[in-house]
């Protein structure tokens, strides 16, 4: 479509032309098999490496702490089971400590676990989706062996306090996972100072291919094959590795850290420009996480009351501006999102929300155009809504009443 104003970042990103160009020739004439001996195969390899130290620098990690996975949710299944699998090994029982606004990723591997004897403390988060460290500290048990926090959540954009999560996780010497695939690209990250374990992370959320990712593994810590078979990945992950894949992420990888601080303040300018406008402008809404430092530079997230989402996308669909009603995951799922119903959104309110995340080719125009189309939208959708007109003849309405549930 032509003039398609997008606005789901944090559902996908375009593959950025440098990306495509560094990959191109692996997946033609530099075909080789990086196990091969001979030359075309010692080429790939070499690709291999250098994307791979790339993304170790990127976090202050080695080389050999650095595993291709096809992607976030590989790398979270990664974390999760192989922490479990070892503990079994050790012959000790395994208990997890997560929290209620974690990707599926990581809570559907939780639930897999706990239908084969994994015992899960799934850890309530305050308003704005925040974890409380104490609360953390509380649900210390002997036999807890991994503690998996994401660094920034995919609908709200709530930044954890992951630096004082690892600080009680590493006195009582348990493991920390952290799920950034939303965070990184967009936030410095280095595990040392953070002190993370594990790290996950997805190539298409920043501007790669689809398909690939990595598990970052503190060396050492986790011995847990993810697929048996060959010698790729340091005997971690077999198979042939998709080379021109982890190639486009380095490339992704290099940009995005070259780029960072400045794309973040732009990014993050915008945001709250289009924030307060919102709240401004638009009687009973709510906006969903942080407001200011505690949330990720490029997503906005809103509750209308009196709107259905599914609706309210639509008819910005048909205007060609693509935002999502909560995770592009569970759209089509009816039940109301799971971060929202965590942070205390009734299903009305969680119904009405819609997510809009930034790019580095947002504008202002852009928001601007998107922010007409919403406001349009939205006392479009009141006007035939029957709550609306019981609340109306209830009340008064008055237009500057920001926040209403
Ligand atoms: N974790 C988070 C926080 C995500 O937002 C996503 C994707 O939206 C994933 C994991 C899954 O990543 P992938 O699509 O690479 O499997």
């Amino acid at each position: 479509m032509e003039s398609v104003i997008y606005l789901d970042y944090a559902a996908t990103t375009p593959m950025r032309e440098e990306v495509f160009q560094a990959m191109k020739p692996y997946m033609t004439k530099e075909f080789g098999n990086p196990s091969s001996a001979y030359s075309l195969g010692r080429t790939a390899r070499e690709a291999v490496n250098s994307a791979r130290k790339i993304i170790a620098d990127s976090i202050g990690a080695k080389e050999n702490e650095i595993y291709f996975t096809s992607g976030g949710t590989e790398a979270d299944n990664w974390a999760v089971k192989g922490t479990y699998r070892k503990a079994l090994l050790e012959g000790r029982h395994c208990h997890i400590i997560t929290d209620e606004i974690e990707h599926h990723a990581v809570l559907h591997t939780c639930k897999a676990l706990e239908d084969i004897g994994c015992e899960v403390t799934y850890l309530p988060v305050d308003d704005t989706g925040k974890v409380n460290p104490a609360m953390l500290e509380r649900s210390i048990r002997k036999d807890t062996a991994l503690v998996s926090v994401m660094m920034a959540n995919n609908e709200i954009g709530t930044i954890q306090p992951i630096s004082e999560l690892s600080k009680i996780a590493k006195r009582h010497n348990i493991l920390l996972h952290v799920d950034a695939v939303q965070a990184y690209g967009h936030m410095p990250i280095n595990v040392d100072e953070l002190g993370i374990d594990m790290m996950s992370v997805s190539a298409h959320k920043l501007y790669g291919p689809k398909g690939i990712g990595f598990l970052y593994v503190r060396e050492g810590i986790l011995d847990e094959a993810l697929l048996n078979g060959g010698s790729q990945e340091m005997g971690m992950r077999a198979g042939t590795e998709n080379v021109a894949a982890i190639v486009g992420l380095g490339e992704a990888v290099r940009l995005a850290m070259q780029e960072l601080y400045d794309e973040a303040e732009r990014e993050r300018k915008l945001r709250d420009y289009f924030i307060d406008r919102v709240t401004a402008e638009i009687p009973y809404v709510r906006l969903n996480g942080a407001y200011g430092a505690g949330r990720l530079a490029n997503n906005i997230n809103f509750s209308f009351s009196f709107v259905e989402s599914e609706s309210l996308l639509i008819m910005l669909d048909m205007k060609g501006i693509c935002i999502s009603a909560g995770s592009a995951c569970a759209t089509g799922s009816k039940s109301p999102s799971h971060v929202l119903t965590a942070i205390g959104l009734p299903t009305n309110l969680a119904n009405g929300s819609i997510r809009l995340t930034l790019g580095r080719s947002t504008t202002k125009e852009e928001l601007d155009t998107a922010f007409n189309a919403i406001k349009e939208a939205v006392l479009a959708l009141r006007e035939v809504s029957i709550q609306y007109e019981d609340f109306t003849k209830g009340q008064q309405v008055n237009e500057n009443r920001r926040i209403l549930y």
